[in-house]
């Protein structure tokens, strides 16, 4: 496995490749969500690239970006292990300067959910995407569900700008017990971490609700809440594929999406229907 970076560095390595490249980019602290995005990329192209960048500007002021964790040398290891051919881990000085052109978040679906809470976040997202997608010039790139509001911008972004990449969507790896895997997990105590299974729970409740039948987004979105409770619910929000918002779930084109804080940690899940 190659360890690169510089921007320049990687651009002229995969430059006069003829190969299919499937990237996957990450912020680091490497868990088997990330490891799932991999295989899947090993499995589709001939080589398979990976970054793993702290991207500062989709950070605010308060955030966590200093305390996020980070584990360089085990994520060199798993990278090495799932047969990555290039790990891609750049310094910020090396992506950004002080003047920057940069990307705007669409005005409605970049702040709502997520957005809301975080606004300028997915400036940051679509902004590093871009630059990274610029250097690594990829045939397939590799996004998790589990950052749904992520991914349905980042394939508008593909989209509205014309650009060629092909986006992956990869299901959401959890836990046994149906917590979504995340780096945040680690920052949960023992009490925390059994109150997140309420997330789960809420979502797990909602889709047995409409395999009966009850396809009122109010009555579903109630139900979960009261599962959710007390933890402090930014979002809970049934919506179709293009992020819209429905009165009536209509299976196979729905997505139910939770952002909670337990303790600290804010926690997205959310499940495809
Ligand atoms: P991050 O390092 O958090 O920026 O995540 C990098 C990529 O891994 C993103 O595309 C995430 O959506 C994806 N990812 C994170 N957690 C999971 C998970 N539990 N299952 C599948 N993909 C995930």
């Amino acid at each position: 496995m190659k360890i690169i970076s510089t921007p320049k560095e990687l651009k002229e390595y995969l430059q006069n490749s003829q190969q299919s490249i499937g990237f996957v980019p990450t912020m680091g602290a490497l868990h088997e969500g990330h490891i799932s995005l991999i295989k899947k990329a090993r499995k589709e192209n001939e080589i398979v690239v990976v970054s793993i960048f702290l991207n500062p500007t989709q950070f605010l002021k308060g955030e966590d970006l200093e305390k996020y964790p980070k584990k360089d040398e085990a994520d060199k290891q798993i990278c090495k292990l799932s047969g990555v051919d290039v790990l891609f881990f750049p310094h910020a000085k090396d992506m950004y300067t002080e003047d920057e052109v940069g990307l705007l978040a669409p005005k409605i679906r970049g702040f709502v959910l997520e957005g809301a809470s975080r606004p300028s976040h997915f400036n940051g997202v679509l902004t590093v995407v871009m630059k990274l997608f610029n250097i690594v010039n990829p045939t397939n790139a590799y996004f998790g569900k589990k950052d749904a509001q992520q991914l349905n911008l980042i394939s508008l972004m593909v989209k509205q700008m014309f650009m060629s990449v092909n986006i992956v969507p990869v299901d959401t790896a959890r836990e046994s017990d149906g917590l979504a895997m995340s780096s945040r997990n680690i920052y949960l105590s023992q009490q925390e971490r059994k109150e997140a299974l309420k997330i789960p729970a809420s979502l797990y409740q909602a889709g047995k609700m409409i395999s009966q039948k009850i396809l009122d987004t109010n009555t579903i979105i109630t139900k979960m809440r009261e599962i959710l409770t007390p933890l402090e619910i930014s979002y809970v929000e049934i919506l179709n594929r293009d992020f819209e918002l429905v009165r009536h779930v209509e299976i196979g084109n729905t997505v139910i999406l939770v952002e909670a804080k337990v303790g600290e940690t804010r926690l997205l899940d959310n499940i495809w229907l």
